[in-house]
């Protein structure tokens, strides 16, 4: 755990400086597998976030001169520097959000490999020569880097979701303003330590913790702020993208999700149970592409469901620290509550409770536990079925046909990740374009990739995160009307 608190800082990082926040004022950081405070980290507001946009603007001019390969080459060294580091940021990963340190080894190597993927991107930025309708003349375009970036991340992913981000920004020649959770700041502060020990210009990588609401209204409202990134509830990013409104500037949402798992009739069985625990429990349910909705076939239903609790009732709950375990602790209370109230509401309108059902050890000193939990017999009209789960539940629903469960599938507002097993050709590529979904994985329960683009649709957001487009989130197109070429 040494290693680990050389990333920790209790500081935010404006500018290349750590200080504290202008009120002196903090919030205290705990562990949710214990309850037992960690850390704090500076409560910063409005004041300091106005200081950190213009020290990002005075960077970004600077640093929008560099050269694609100088910005590849900054992006391969702080990959090397995290993966010199994964054991250290895994540990404190672990520490502030919970999850398995075999998980949080996981989230950090992404993580790099997204910086990698930006890297080899940065180089084939390339414009557009267009044949013009007129003599004497050439029509070019031109990208260039946005501007000053906002990047506001949460705490599921609390590593990853920055390298989608700051990975990109970089690679176009953009300097960065990330704004962490307040549950989980250490791994996004732990970024500051990264750029200053690779040597980053100030003012490109900013780190700034504290008012989630105060610091967001100056982020919207700023001019100087050309592009929100955004990953977290619908809830804030609705709130966000009309704030951000007044200035218009670019926007990419990943919002929530209520991803649907179909098993049909003609898949395999044990693949498709393997795949639906993974798509189940990672990080303990609380991810936006986890399933929230599984639809199995009626002809195999009593099966599946026999095998996929027998699976779940394998899965064993600890601290993250604990080399056995799979599922840590859910992050808070609120969290606990929440599933709770799941459970009850399916229990009151005929679920039946196969395994689990309710908090594990749970107390604030024992930490947010929650069993996980198996419910057959689910029916549309239970709370799950509508709001976004985020905890280790996993409702059973049965359906007769293929029409069927397409209808049901697509009854949501959301449209992040869907899933579904079958063996038969027709049906995969029928079912995938029927899909309202950004992702799908057809027999595949792990769709994160650094080369595809990862996002959503409907409330669950807009733009993409990595993959090819991942990059023309941070760029604008400039085009170049070029004239008197007569001789
Ligand atoms: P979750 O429900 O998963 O915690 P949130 O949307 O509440 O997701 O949080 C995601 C990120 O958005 C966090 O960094 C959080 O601090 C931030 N956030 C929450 N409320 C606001 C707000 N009003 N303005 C700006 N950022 C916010």
């Amino acid at each position: 755990m040494a290693a680990s608190q050389y990333f920790k800082r209790e500081a935010i990082f404006l500018n290349g400086s750590w200080r504290q926040a202008n009120s002196n004022k903090s919030i205290d950081v705990f562990n949710p597998a214990n309850g037992q405070k960690i850390g704090y980290v500076p409560n910063a507001g409005e004041e300091e976030t106005r200081e950190v946009v213009k020290a990002a603007k005075l960077a970004f001019e600077d640093f929008r001169k560099t050269t694609a390969l100088e910005r590849a080459n900054i992006l391969r060294k702080l990959h090397d520097e995290i993966m010199q580091n994964q054991e250290a940021l895994a540990e404190l990963l672990t520490l502030e959000q919970g999850k398995p340190l075999a998980e949080a080894r996981a989230e950090i190597s992404i993580a790099a490999s997204y910086l990698l993927w930006f890297a080899e991107e940065a180089r084939r930025v390339f414009g557009d020569l267009i044949p013009s309708p007129h003599s004497g003349q050439k029509l070019m375009v031109s990208k260039q880097p946005i501007g000053v970036v906002a990047a506001i991340t949460p705490w599921n992913f609390p590593f990853s979701m920055i390298a989608r981000k700051v990975g990109p920004a970089i690679a176009a020649g953009c300097s960065v303003i990330v704004k962490p959770s307040e549950l989980t700041p250490f791994s996004g502060l732990a970024w500051g330590v990264i750029a200053e020990d690779i040597g980053l210009p100030n003012g490109v990588i900013n780190i700034i913790t504290g008012e989630a609401e105060a610091i967001g209204h100056v982020l919207t409202r700023h001019l100087d702020v050309r592009k929100l990134t955004f990953t977290g509830s619908t809830r804030v990013g609705k709130q966000l993208l009309e704030k951000s409104a007044s200035t218009v500037k670019k926007i990419s949402m990943e919002l929530g999700g209520n991803a649907p798992f179909i098993v049909f009739e003609d898949a395999d069985l044990d693949k498709a149970v393997e795949g639906a625990i993974a798509a189940k429990y990672r990080n303990s349910g609380q991810t936006c592409i986890c399933t929230n909705r599984f639809y199995v076939h009626a002809s195999i239903y009593d099966d599946f469901v026999e095998n996929f609790t027998k699976e779940t009732k394998k899965l064993k709950v600890g601290n993250g620290f604990d080399l056995d375990i799979t599922q840590g602790p859910l992050i808070n209370e609120v969290a606990i509550e929440k599933a709770k109230r799941f459970v009850e509401d399916a229990k009151q309108k005929g679920g039946v409770i196969l395994t689990g059902g309710k908090p594990y050890l749970h107390s604030l000193e024992t930490g947010y536990f929650f069993e996980p939990t198996v419910i057959a017999n689910a029916t549309k009209d239970m709370l799950f079925s509508k709001e976004e789960i985020f905890a280790p539940i996993a409702p059973i629903y049965k359906f007769e046909s293929e029409a069927e469960v397409i209808a049901l599938a697509n009854d949501t507002d959301y449209g992040l990740a869907a899933y579904f097993y079958t063996q038969n050709l027709g049906r995969s590529f029928r079912v995938s374009d029927a899909l309202d979904y950004g992702m799908i994985g057809v027999n595949a329960a792990m769709l994160t990739k650094v080369e595809a683009p990862f996002g959503g649709v409907k409330a669950s957001g807009l733009g993409k995160e990595g993959g090819s487009q991942g990059i023309d989130e941070y760029l604008e197109s400039k085009y170049i009307c070029l004239g008197g070429l007569e001789a």
